[in-house]
């Protein structure tokens, strides 16, 4: 850093200058099973009909800074209680941001149990608020209830971040923990749905209880990845508070176009997501085969796993060398030292990781 213009390093925030950048390895000619995206492409068919719907875009025009079609469709589609909002967001990461900056100050702190989805702490790190980590319990990485009370009473958090299933773990926290957090914090508790196509749990249908729940999700992880929108469920009071600090124009025509018409194909997407689970099924069934690897319950399109007799930056580089690209987790440390998280694939695609990685264990 010492290398760096004086003016770079007087005029930027050291919270900037102390930051690593987020990290996207190229994949290009990869299996690529380390991001949770859907690898199914869309059907023939349903490729040229959103295409057709396409060309009634102006890309001339700014887009619709309300999408209240598109929200209507979302709210539909996800089952968001009569009375709840939608603020829409760049993915769900700009989501994150946009609460985060709406509750920015020098003393504020926010709170997630940990390991969790990285994106929390990076973003409230940029922003100069204080992230308070709490350690998920080792042996299954459940919920410490105890301890995140104890934080919450401690740190008052203006907001809990608690990403459900969890990320990287893939785990459903227990939800009475979870009503026991919302009983207790003082602020904001954000229920990450990112994972809930794959899941069968949810808190959408208790934003009406509970004023200060604020449900995201995105449609990432459902197949649109490449689209960028999540959206935050919540009473409306919160929603139009936070919708002041979004740009008004961060969901663009494409975005929008497209959404609208994925959500009308549905079923398309449910029929990708009931063979994904199949194959989860069969990835876990054939990983827990292998020996000296513990395979954590997956409630999300991802499994992870610890390697107990080998170093998993080793097998991270083989696999890649062999052209499966899976998330090496051993750079965090801590409990997740020589796991692996890998996405569920195509059959095909899984059979080939399984298959290197059988190999890999018994050579490497
Ligand atoms: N929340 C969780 C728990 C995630 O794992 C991710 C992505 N990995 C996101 C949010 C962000 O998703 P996106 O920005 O694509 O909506």
């Amino acid at each position: 850093m010492s290398g760096l213009d004086h003016r770079i390093r007087e005029l930027l925030r050291p919270e900037v200058l102390a930051l690593s950048a987020y990290h996207v390895p190229d994949s290009k000619g990869y299996i690529k099973l380390d991001a949770m995206e859907n690898p199914y492409a869309w059907p023939e068919d349903m490729v040229a009909e959103w295409l057709e719907r396409l060309r009634g875009a102006e890309p001339n025009r700014y887009p619709d800074p309300a999408c209240e079609k598109l929200k209507a469709a979302l709210k539909q589609a996800n089952g968001v209680p009569d009375g709840a909002e939608l603020l829409l967001g760049n993915g769900s990461d700009e989501i994150i941001q946009i609460i985060l900056m709406a509750v920015a100050g020098p003393e504020v702190r926010v709170l997630a149990p940990e390991p969790t989805f990285v994106m929390y702490r990076q973003i409230a790190a940029s922003l100069g608020l204080r992230f308070v980590g709490v350690p998920l319990r080792e042996d299954d990485f459940g919920l410490d209830t105890d301890a995140m009370l104890a934080a919450i009473h401690e740190h008052k958090p203006a907001v809990v971040f608690l990403a459900y299933p969890n990320n990287p773990t893939g785990n459903l926290f227990d939800a009475v923990a979870i009503e026991r957090i919302l009983a207790s914090a003082p602020g904001l508790v954000v229920v990450d749905e990112a994972y809930a196509p794959y899941a069968d749990a949810s808190f959408m249908s208790k934003i009406p209880e509970f004023g200060h729940l604020l449900v995201m999700r995105t449609l990432s992880k459902l197949g649109l990845a490449g689209l960028r929108l999540g959206f935050l469920a919540g009473g409306k009071d919160w929603i139009d508070q936070l919708d002041k600090i979004r740009l008004p124009y961060n969901i663009n025509v494409l975005t929008r176009i497209s959404a609208e018409f994925a959500l009308e194909k549905q079923t398309v997407f449910d029929g990708q997501v009931r063979c994904l689970l199949r194959d989860r099924q069969w990835l876990a069934e054939a990983l827990a085969k292998l020996d000296a690897i513990r395979v954590y319950d997956s409630h999300a399109n991802f499994i992870l796993i610890k390697l107990l007799r080998h170093e998993a930056p080793r097998i991270f580089q083989e696999l890649k060398a062999a052209g499966i690209l899976v998330k090496n987790l051993h750079p965090a440390g801590g409990p997740l030292a020589h796991c692996l998280r890998i996405t569920v694939g195509t059959p095909e695609e899984n059979q080939r990781f399984i298959e290197d990685l059988e190999r890999l264990l018994r050579y490497v």
